[in-house]
Order: structure tokens, then C-alpha cells, then sequence
């Protein structure tokens, strides 16, 4: 199956949830088996042999195919989520939103020093709340991070935000 085939089955959603907006809508290519399954395959193929021992996923849209790759890859699954959702003992970190602040957590205790980490979130914009998962995730002292989006909305360059030696992966590319 083409890549275009699968471009094609995002839904686009003009000015959601506000003006100005394109909305990439995944939920038309989960829903179907064949896209579903194509996907899966294709973050298969792409880590298969990276050595990957943790699949991070970042709330919420990252806990879609972030748990489901972790399967096919033999490795855990470790949550990013929003603050007081985590139960134990968790380090933070703040970033900018276009209004105001935001902020992810992790559990301390979730990574390991010779953890290999793919982190993975369902689209790349302006790239903030991936950088600031990605400084959690450092923090942890792992010893390799691969960073994957099944969509970037290029134009937006949100990869600039990354030292050039990180590995970002994105399967489905779109202007905006
Ligand atoms: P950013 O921090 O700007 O890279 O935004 C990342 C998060 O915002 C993603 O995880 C998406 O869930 C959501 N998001 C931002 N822009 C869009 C868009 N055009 N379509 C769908 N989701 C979006």
C-alpha cells in the first residue's frame, strides 16, 4: 500500500477547534483494518532493528499506536501524561503553548541507563510538546531516543527545535 493511499485517508477538518486551523483527523485510517494494520507495519519495519527496549507515548493522542508498536517491538510501554494524572513520583517539565503554559510528567523510576527509547506522539506541529517530552526523557539518562510522529505538518518546521542528531521519523508529511 502507497503512502498517498494512506495520506489520503486522514480526514482533513478545516478551522477545528478554532479558526485558522487544518485538523489532521487520524480516526478515519485507524478505523479501517487494512490502514490500520499497514501502519503498524511500517513502525514495525522502521525500529525493528534499533534495539528498542521502551516505546514512550505522550498523552493522549500518543497512546494509540505508541502501545501497539511496543507490543510488536518486544518492548514496555512508558506514558507522558499531563500533570496529576501519574500516581507515583514524577519529574516535569514546562513548555510554551501558543497560550500560556503547559506542562508533561513522568514517573521517575520509568526509564533505566541502558534503556533505547523510541518516543512517539500522533503529530509534529509547532514541536513543543514533543521537545519538552524529550528533555524528560534525557533527564531519565537513557542511552539512545528515537523520535517518531505518524504525521508532521512540515511548513510549521517544528523539527528545528531538535539538535540535528536526533532521529526524527514521521510516516505521513502534509504542507500544514
Ligand atoms: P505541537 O506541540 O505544536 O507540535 O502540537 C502537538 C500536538 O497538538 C499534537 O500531539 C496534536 O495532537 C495536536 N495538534 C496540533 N496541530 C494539529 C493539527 N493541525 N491537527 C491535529 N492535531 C494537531
Amino acid at each position: 500500500m502507497s503512502i498517498e493511499t494512506l495520506s489520503a485517508a486522514v480526514r482533513n477538518i478545516p478551522d477545528f477547534p478554532i479558526a485558522g486551523i487544518q485538523f489532521k483527523d487520524f480516526t478515519t485510517l485507524f478505523q479501517d483494518a487494512r490502514y490500520l494494520k499497514e501502519l503498524s507495519d511500517i513502525l514495525y519495519e522502521r525500529y525493528k532493528d534499533k534495539g528498542i527496549t521502551k516505546v514512550v507515548g505522550i498523552e493522549s493522542r500518543g497512546f494509540f499506536m505508541g502501545p501497539a508498536t511496543a507490543l510488536r517491538l518486544n518492548a514496555g510501554f512508558v506514558p507522558i501524561r499531563k500533570p496529576g494524572k501519574l500516581p507515583y513520583r514524577t519529574i516535569e517539565e514546562k513548555y510554551t503553548k501558543e497560550y500560556g503554559e503547559d506542562a508533561v510528567q513522568i514517573h521517575e523510576d520509568a526509564l533505566e541507563k541502558n534503556d533505547i527509547v523510541l518516543i512517539h506522539d500522533d503529530l509534529l506541529a509547532t514541536g513543543g510538546t514533543m521537545a519538552a517530552a524529550y528533555n524528560l526523557v534525557k533527564k531519565l539518562g537513557v542511552k539512545k531516543i528515537y523520535i517518531n510522529f505518524l504525521i508532521e505538518l512540515e511548513d510549521l518546521r517544528g523539527r528545528e527545535l531538535f539538535d540535528k542528531d536526533v532521529e526524527i521519523d514521521t510516516i505521513l508529511k502534509y504542507d500544514i
